[in-house]
């Protein structure tokens, strides 16, 4: 009875945890995909004066923003479907660095963790 993991009732509420992440970091980006898309169709419409406009500047760095916010969510849904493959593998909830099984209290506030406490103050 070692080795079984997490009890099916916590494993769903982590499940279902995971899953309404998901759906609003998916929401997260399709809003920011738009809002990058607005930049660059605005920024496109300056780019002729770029070097002398002072919103040249700024819609460069408004665009390097929206897009580290961009890539931050897509990484952040690819750790929440990893979660959701582990659940389904049954390895869900292991310390990834020493197997030991991450407590349900630190996979309630971050469901998509792959490391217990120990491990990840280690790794910092
Ligand atoms: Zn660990």
């Amino acid at each position: 009875m070692s080795d079984a993991g997490l009890p099916a009732n916590d494993l769903a509420e982590l499940r279902a945890l995971v899953e309404a992440d998901r759906e609003r970091t998916a929401e997260r980006l399709a809003f920011l995909t738009r809002d990058l898309t607005g930049i660059l169709d605005s920024a496109a419409l300056v780019a002729t004066d770029d070097e002398h406009d002072p919103e040249g500047s700024s819609t460069a760095f408004e665009r390097a923003h929206v897009q580290a916010l961009l890539d931050q969510a897509r990484e952040h849904l690819r750790q929440l479907e990893l979660a959701l493959d582990r659940m389904a593998a049954g390895t869900y909830g292991r310390c990834e660095s020493c197997g030991r099984p991450i407590p349900v209290e630190r996979l309630r506030i971050r469901p998509a963790t792959t490391t217990c406490v120990t491990c990840a103050a280690r790794s910092r």
